[in-house]
């Protein structure tokens, strides 16, 4: 293992910050992993360091055979965001702009830089594709210091073959998005996790971190109709929730990744095996997700589990007024019929506030448009 020390920009006199990227092995292909871009979601950060053994013990043994570079806190800024006793880490203090958005790359500029240059063979494309994406990054503007650690992170990440980056929500199944154009490898990496629900997304419109690996890709072939061997792919774990941080689940997720690098060629004979699946598959495209919303103030109280097949109309849930002259609850109703697999933990709620998503049958909203919720 090699670590690097990457510093980033000090926003204010003394205030110097640095990210750690460790890298495993070495070789023409590059997985990358990062948790905790979302500061306030720390299973991810624990997953990571139990990979780290492993692959620690791997790569003395000559089992790691590719590039493996973990990023084991991808988010020092949002770390720091300790105050009076939490660390809301989510949305970055200066900018209001939430950690996991608004890094995407121009994929115009990148199609009008090397459209006219890519040939026949897929694996060149592929090189000139990688060496652009890294040029493209490196001009990144970089004023903000949230500007300046999607720099430093896009810097480590952009170029590779496989990334995944470890997310969790508030009280969840365990689930992952990935792009719906790479649907079998994303199905191999949900089994090989044994999360149940699998999320496909429309990469074209507004994307995150993930979507920000792989939008380039989709367009660039979608502009050219060029080949390429080994475009990034790009998935986002989402790690159960904000409260399953523990050494059991951690230990389960890490095998689950390793399985996966496995299988796709980044090390061997690791022993790691695909995880026992978590409840019955649900495969649907994001758009798809309904998100159920509060109307009221007061506190949620939820009459339906986690997993539950919920039917249009259902009684999903009070919410318990507290300014109303007596005693009073208003009925929240399952909006669409399908998997809950999300709920909120924060139950003093409000109106507009996301009290549950369902994973639904039907179309909810425009393609691409996912990422506005
Ligand atoms: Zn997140």
């Amino acid at each position: 293992m090699i670590t690097h020390s990457l510093p980033l920009p000090a926003p204010a006199p003394g205030h110097q910050r640095e990210l750690l990227v460790h890298q495993f092995g070495d070789g023409d292909h590059k997985a990358y992993l990062q948790a905790g871009l979302h500061a306030d979601e720390w299973p991810g950060l624990l997953t990571l360091q139990l990979l780290m053994e492993r692959l620690t013990q791997l790569e003395a043994e000559g089992k790691v055979l590719e590039r493996i570079d973990i990023v084991p806190f991808a988010n020092p800024v949002g770390m720091n965001q300790r105050i009076f006793g939490k660390t809301p880490g989510r949305f970055d203090f200066i900018t209001g702009q939430n950690f996991n958005r608004g890094m995407a790359i121009d994929a115009d500029d990148l199609i009008e830089r090397v459209g006219n240059r890519l040939g026949a063979d897929g694996a060149t494309n592929d090189a000139l594709v990688r060496t652009e994406l890294r040029t493209m990054v490196a001009e990144k503007a970089g004023h903000y210091e949230i500007e300046a650690l999607h720099r430093a992170l896009l810097s480590q990440s952009l170029d590779a073959n496989v990334m995944l980056d470890l997310h969790c929500d508030y009280e969840a199944l365990p689930h992952l998005f990935y792009g719906d154009h790479q649907r079998d490898i994303g199905s191999r990496l949900a089994h090989c996790l044994g999360f149940p629900v699998r999320l496909e997304e429309d990469v074209r419109g507004v994307v995150a971190f993930d979507g920000t690996h792989t939008q380039p890709w989709v367009k660039l072939a979608a502009a050219t109709h060029k080949p390429f061997a080994r475009p990034c792919f790009a998935a986002t774990l989402e790690l159960r929730g904000q409260n399953d941080v523990n050494e059991t689940l951690a230990r389960r997720d890490c095998e689950g990744i390793l399985a996966f690098l496995e299988a796709e060629g980044f090390v061997r004979d690791s022993g790691a095996k695909p995880q026992t699946q978590e409840g019955d598959s649900v495969t649907i495209n994001v758009d798809q997700v309904k998100v159920i919303t509060a109307s009221h103030s007061g506190i949620a109280v939820f009459h339906r589990e986690m997993g539950e097949h919920l039917n249009e109309g259902d009684h999903y849930a009070d919410i318990v007024l507290l300014d109303s002259e007596g005693p009073e609850r208003i009925a929240v109703t399952a909006p669409a019929s399908g998997v809950l697999f999300s709920r909120t933990h924060q139950v003093l709620t409000h109106p507009g506030a996301t009290l549950g998503m369902i994973a639904s049958d039907k179309q909810q909203i425009k393609p691409g448009k996912q990422l506005s919720f």
